[in-house]
């Protein structure tokens, strides 16, 4: 599959949201899409971050809207869609960016598990739902970019029986996906989520659980939306190991080469674009391989 940006679908009045734009992938993946030509709706959990991440990129002259938007937050998430309905009119583009993970490289706390699951998951879901029906039905097909993680990937879950329930595209639902989730947090609480058995992701847990959640969410969203004929797709991205505040500055990549696949995939033309579909960097995984 040729990744390069062509035959362009959009145009200045093309509205893209990312959110946690600040800084990071974010921010990278926001200006790049603001210099393909879009109009960026850049945002961040602290105003003035997301103002000063913002002016250089409109001093370019680049078309960059910043607006306040903590995604864990469920009134600042109501705001932001009631803006984005009456002020903006719409969006065609969400890039669900957002998240935090509390641990160093080599460590697995799960102090923070509550937060991660907030952000990471929850988070993006509940944008998503509010953000659901603004999304432009246009010939182009709407697009809702998830920026994941292959720690979120079903080879990395190793008690069968989850396994088995997050590999089963007819029996899966929204409610097992969040009983799962509840499930891992109740564990956090009473301390037996590390007991042999349990079968969770080894690495970063809380961070693995909470992607593991969002790309099964992502695959439900995507059919449920199929099946309803909107013209909206969802996607799933990971960018492998980019050196960023999450990584503390670890990394192979950095965020701007992430920056030029994430936008290419997210400005795929109408006739390439995938649904449901997990993309490791630029390729796009089997799903018996996940
Ligand atoms: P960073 O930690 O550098 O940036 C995270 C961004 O998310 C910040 O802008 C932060 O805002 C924002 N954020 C955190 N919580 C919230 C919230 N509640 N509401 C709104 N914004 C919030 O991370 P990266 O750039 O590395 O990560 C970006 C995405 O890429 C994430 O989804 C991550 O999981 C994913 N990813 C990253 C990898 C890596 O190696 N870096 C690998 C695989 C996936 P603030 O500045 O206010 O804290």
């Amino acid at each position: 599959m040729d990744y390069s940006v062509r035959g362009a679908w959009w145009s200045g009045e093309t509205v893209a949201v990312v959110t946690g734009a600040n800084r990071g992938i974010g921010h990278a993946l926001a200006a790049r899409l603001a210099e393909h030509g879009l109009t960026v709706v850049l945002t961040a959990r602290d105003g003035a971050r997301g103002e000063a991440a913002a002016t250089p990129l409109r001093a370019r002259g680049l078309a960059v809207v910043v607006r306040h938007l903590d995604v864990s937050d469920a009134a600042s998430v109501a705001d932001f869609a009631a803006w984005l309905r009456d002020d903006v009119g719409g969006l065609d583009i969400l890039v669900n960016n957002a998240a935090v993970s509390f641990n160093e490289i080599d460590t697995n706390s799960v102090e923070h598990a509550e937060t991660v699951l907030r952000t990471n998951f929850y988070g993006a879901k509940m944008l998503t739902e509010a953000l659901l029906p603004l999304f432009r039905q246009s010939p182009a097909t709407s697009r809702i970019l998830n920026i994941s993680s292959q720690l979120g990937l079903l080879n990395k879950v190793s008690n069968p029986s989850l396994k088995a329930l997050l590999q089963d595209e007819d029996r899966l639902t929204e409610a097992a996906i969040e009983s799962m989730v509840a499930r891992f947090l109740a564990q956090v609480k009473d301390g037996t989520w590390a007991e042999p058995g349990q079968g969770w992701p080894k690495v970063w847990t809380d961070y693995s659980v909470s992607k593991l959640a969002l790309n099964a969410y992502s695959r439900l969203l995507a059919r449920r939306l199929q099946a309803h004929g909107e013209r909206v797709s969802v996607n799933c991205f990971c960018p492998g190991f980019t050196r960023t505040d999450m990584t503390k500055g670890w990394g192979k990549r950095t965020a701007e080469e992430v920056a030029d696949v994430g936008a290419r995939l997210a400005l795929l033309p109408p006739g390439e674009l995938p649904t449901g579909t997990f993309f490791k960097w630029c390729t796009p995984q089997l799903y018996s391989k996940l």
